[in-house]
């Protein structure tokens, strides 16, 4: 199939991309290289054809998505820390720029892959987390939970075109982690923790680090995006594609240092320092995966210390 990848050089995505070719389809990369790298694709660039540009330049996305069989949008303003630090161009590319992704789709007939987030559910405290569930957010003038009315909107958009026929499926990610981690990049406590922990410095935790994430390897994350994208079963749903189990950030930190034998010592940093005034968390966020195992036959199975020590052999291999 010819497959359009939008965000593919990011972290997730040049994952995504490695796997379709080793499934012998026709990849096309759209990515402005905002977050995103070109070497992540080292291995992929001869076979691919990466084209630099931004989802919201509306002709160039209906340009590429003409022709496509199946499109996987992921890309987007990701990261915690630059949805806070750049607001405004965070809301224009995750809303102007999906739907111009979107109703590309619908005018070429193009199968869609949304890649959505777990930050949908905001600070919902009812676990796990089940796709029709109540999403509970804080005010608009807290810059976080832009990210997630963007996302919601993209979501309705994408459902409400389903209802036109468009077929799609949209797969909201927990915490993903693995190689390509850029503490500079999309960023995440995994990133910014073994940095730290191998640069010897202070593993930042913020707040009292009893809020806790279910992380989930990425060679899990991208076998979740293909199966919702490929299986017919899938279409027209919302799946949530994540491991299970939880973890607190003081318990991630404690890994993470004994596993890279690390002399750093653990610092709890206030939220404020790190994110300014009025930052809001989500203190728990586990995911109800009944109805991706159900019906896509899929489970994120890799343990924690096991996609932390992959990751940690790509980290060394790659910043000596
Ligand atoms: N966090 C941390 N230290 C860091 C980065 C993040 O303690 O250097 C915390 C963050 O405040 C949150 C959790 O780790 O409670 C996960 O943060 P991340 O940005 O990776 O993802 P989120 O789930 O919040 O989108």
């Amino acid at each position: 199939m010819r497959v359009l990848v939008t965000g593919g050089a990011g972290y997730i995505g040049s994952h995504l991309v490695d796997r379709l070719l080793e499934l012998h389809h026709d990849v096309v990369v759209l990515d402005d290289l905002s977050t995103g790298n070109l070497a992540n694709l080292h291995r992929a660039l001869p076979n691919i054809r990466f084209v630099k540009d931004t989802i919201l330049n509306p002709d160039v996305v209906d340009e590429l998505v003409a022709g496509t069989d199946v499109v996987f949008h992921l890309a987007a303003a990701v990261g915690v820390g630059h949805i806070v630090e750049k607001p405004l161009s965070s809301l224009i590319t995750n809303t102007k720029g999906a739907e111009n992704v979107i109703e590309a789709c619908v005018r070429h007939e193009a199968r869609l892959l949304l890649a959505s987030t777990s930050e949908i559910y905001g600070k919902s405290a009812k676990m796990p987390m089940s796709e029709d569930d109540d999403r509970v957010l804080g005010s608009t003038t807290i810059a976080r939970w832009g990210y997630s009315t963007a996302k919601a909107i993209d979501e309705h958009l994408a459902l409400a075109y389903a209802e036109q026929g468009l077929r799609m499926s949209i797969v909201r990610y927990f915490n993903s982690y693995g190689p390509r981690l850029d503490p500079r990049g999309y960023g995440s406590v995994v990133a910014n923790l073994m940095r730290q922990a191998l640069d010897g410095e202070p593993l930042t935790v913020h707040g009292d680090g009893t809020q806790t994430r279910c992380f989930t390897f990425v060679n899990d994350t991208v076998e979740g995006t293909l199966r919702a994208a490929f299986d017919p079963r899938g279409e027209g749903l919302v799946f949530n594609i994540g491991n299970d189990t939880e973890t607190s950030i003081n318990d991630l930190a404690r890994m993470i240092v004994a596993m890279t034998n690390s002399t750093s010592n653990i610092q709890h940093v206030s939220y404020e320092a790190r994110y300014g005034k009025g930052f809001e968390d989500t203190k728990r966020r586990i995911p109800d995966v009944r109805r991706a195992t159900d019906i896509l036959g899929f489970t994120a199975a890799t343990p924690l210390q096991a996609g932390l020590t992959h990751t940690l052999q790509w980290w060394r291999t790659t910043h000596q």
